[in-house]
């Protein structure tokens, strides 16, 4: 099974559940951390890594000796990412998907690939648990492939932890496709709701059953319990703002090491996830 966690909004605590839940089951677990723009799960879990691996993504590279400067690559471009100026063909890397369409139609064949670096994959474990993060490099604006990429370390055999990046738009719908539960984490208040509420409608509209964890629950107003209520959408667990879970996330501790009592309530939300997801 992959559990995807996601939030609409950054800050509601989506690592703290992802790196808890994950430490909190028995079972064969790995969890992927696919926000590769600010990956925090390492520093609660402080995996040992063993392998680092560098990611690129192809991208074009014009032989001009064989460029007759037919503007073809330009035109099949969606993305303005390869251009003809005057007697020079001139492709703008960090603008490139990778699609291939310039190579494909370059009838004198003189385009060819070179690698544009995404960033880097770190793969470690810690006790029982695997564990893989990317961490998007400096400048790179595209982070869906090296997202693909943390992705394609899932097995099958285990059960996969996903943390997904905060947002509704590319990075984190890569991060919960193909998924088999949504795990939205959310806040009790007027900003928690409204990126909820964005995010729900990228789940529904990818099909996946979902769930919600309310973090700081007794703070802020019962408006996301009633939006909740509306939509159908179970409230899984409660996680109440508490001076000693502050403390405990300050220190970089999870709080299922530090507060045991918290680990059945861990283990009681996977078993609520696994009768809903089947
Ligand atoms: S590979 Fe695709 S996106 Fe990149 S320059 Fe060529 S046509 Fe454009
Ligand atoms: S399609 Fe090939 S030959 Fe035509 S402009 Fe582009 S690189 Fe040059």
């Amino acid at each position: 099974m992959i559990i995807s966690i996601a939030s609409g909004k950054g800050g509601t605590g989506k690592t703290t559940v992802a790196t808890n839940l994950a430490l909190s089951l028995d079972s064969n677990v790995q969890l992927l951390d696919c926000d590769v723009e600010e990956p925090n799960a390492h520093l609660f879990l402080h995996p040992d890594i063993q392998e680092v691996k560098t990611v690129t993504t192809p991208v074009p590279k014009v032989d001009e000796a064989k460029c007759t400067l037919c503007g073809k690559c330009a035109e099949i471009c969606q993305f303005k990412a390869i251009i003809v100026i005057g007697e020079t063909v001139l492709p703008f890397p960090e603008m490139c998907h990778s699609c291939g369409g310039c190579m494909e139609v370059c009838p004198e064949k003189a385009i060819t690939e070179t690698g544009r670096e995404l960033g880097i994959i770190e793969k470690g474990h810690r006790n029982g648990l695997e564990f893989v993060h990317g961490k998007l490099r400096v400048g790179e604006a595209m982070s869906p492939p090296l997202i693909r990429k943390v992705r394609s370390f899932t097995r099958p055999d285990m059960l996969t932890i996903i943390d997904a990046p905060p947002g509704t738009s590319c990075p984190v719908i890569a991060a919960m496709k193909g998924a088999d539960f949504i795990l939205m984490v959310t806040e009790p208040t007027p900003f928690g709701l409204h990126d909820l509420k964005l995010a729900v409608e990228a789940v529904k509209i990818l099909g996946i059953p979902c769930g919600l964890v309310i973090n700081r629950s007794d703070m802020g107003d019962d408006r996301v319990r009633a939006y909740a209520e509306q939509e159908n959408l179970p409230v899984l667990m409660e996680i109440p703002f508490d001076r000693r879970i502050a403390e405990v996330y300050s220190r970089g501790e999870l709080i299922i090491e530090a507060m045991p009592e918290w680990k059945a309530k861990f283990s009681e939300l996977y078993s609520r996830i696994e009768e809903i997801a089947g």
